[in-house]
């Protein structure tokens, strides 16, 4: 038997049981073939039905109206920062964008949007650490922008937008990388929604990118082949060779939400299990939660200890006992519990015990 370990790492990330056993059990012979799905064409029927199934899955788990598309996109979610501006600065001849700076990720993708067009931080909230979420509000958004962006979770600082913005008529731009499909969504509210899939969907170095039609084939003239959203959505993802096994095992992990209820069930499942963690953070004097406590993830839960000795021994013990990959991010310090769909709530059962635990017998 293989030691049971809950994986609380942040990305690449944990994926459900079933679905890696089942990439396990077909992967020499996928479906009776006497190949591996990897060894297939990307342009066999075999995969088409593999590409098919998941976007059907996607379009009926999130309820996406019709005239949004499914892209699958080369190079993870940093990717899209690039993809982003020059796909959609050219919406609008001012080439403006409003973007909101609530963490790393979103310093990042403005610094990188800013090498296209003329870039606005409307809002941050950087002067308290990234503690909170900045608000974002239209008479913030001019009328000659193109689009407003956001990160809904912020992976590093364990802080997301419980409600999103309303940007009226500027297309909102959401870098969900850490929440996509973990909380009910009204599609119809958003211009494009990006996630690189190793947090809650599969595999790293792909993103799933959802977008409204209209925002499609407005990409600046120098735009490469391969960043241009028309050119995916006219090869349905396929101009070159796509990362078959990433959207084969996001298809199996969407396959594996739908089983679980859907995104409204996985949702309710994710709020419990952020509270199991958040209810010892708050009873307790030993541990301090480092986000503010009205802007807190159900994705990453981020605290300190007392002093790095304290945070060293609770890593180090909470290892022995197959909690893994607690360590929290360098610019954070202290620890951080990534807790993404596919971490089951006994996962969080038991570190909220050894939570407690710990500060009885150390605290
Ligand atoms: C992890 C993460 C990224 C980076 O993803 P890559 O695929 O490594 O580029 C970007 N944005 C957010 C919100 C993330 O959590």
């Amino acid at each position: 038997m293989t030691k049971q370990v809950y994986n609380f790492g942040a990305g690449p990330a944990m994926l459900p049981v079933p679905v890696m056993q089942q990439i396990q059990e077909e992967f020499l012979d996928f479906q009776g073939m006497g190949v591996s799905l990897i060894e297939i064409s990307h342009r066999s029927k075999e995969f088409e039905a593999v590409i098919n199934n998941c976007d059907e899955l996607i379009r009926e788990l999130a309820d996406l109206p019709q005239n949004y598309k499914i892209l699958y996109t080369h190079g993870g979610a940093q990717m899209q920062f690039a993809g982003v501006p020059l796909n959609l600065l050219g919406l609008k001849p001012a080439h403006k964008a409003i973007y909101s700076e609530s963490g790393n990720f979103s310093k990042l993708a403005n610094k990188e949007a800013a090498r296209y067009g003329e870039i606005i931080i409307a809002t941050s909230s950087a002067d308290t650490d990234y503690d909170r979420i900045p608000a974002l509000t239209k008479d913030m958004i001019p009328d000659d922008a193109s689009y407003a962006y956001i990160t809904s979770n912020n992976t590093i600082y364990g802080t997301r937008y419980s409600e999103y913005p309303d940007t009226g008529d500027t297309p909102l731009v959401i870098d969900a990388t850490s929440d996509m499909f973990s909380h009910v969504v009204d599609f119809s509210k958003i211009g494009v929604m990006f996630a690189g899939m190793q947090k809650n969907l599969g595999p790293s170095g792909t993103a799933a990118v959802i977008i409204r039609e209209d925002l499609i084939g407005h990409a600046m003239e120098k735009t490469p082949s391969l960043l241009d959203y028309a050119v995916y959505e006219k090869s349905h993802s396929m101009a070159n060779t796509i990362n078959t096994f990433a959207i084969y095992t996001m298809s199996l992990v969407m396959q594996w939400l739908k089983d679980q209820g859907g995104i409204a069930a996985i949702e309710k499942v994710n709020r419990v299990k952020a509270a199991t963690l958040y209810d010892v953070i708050d009873q307790s004097s030993y541990y301090s939660g480092t986000a503010h406590v009205d802007h807190r993830s159900n994705m990453n839960v981020t605290f300190t200890l007392p002093d790095d000795e304290s945070t060293a021994a609770f890593l180090k013990q909470a290892g022995d006992i197959g909690l893994y990959a607690l360590k929290g991010h360098r610019n954070v310090g202290g620890v951080r519990a990534s807790i993404y769909n596919a971490m089951p709530l006994a996962g969080c059962e038991k570190l909220a015990e050894f939570m407690k635990e710990f500060e009885r017998t150390q605290g």
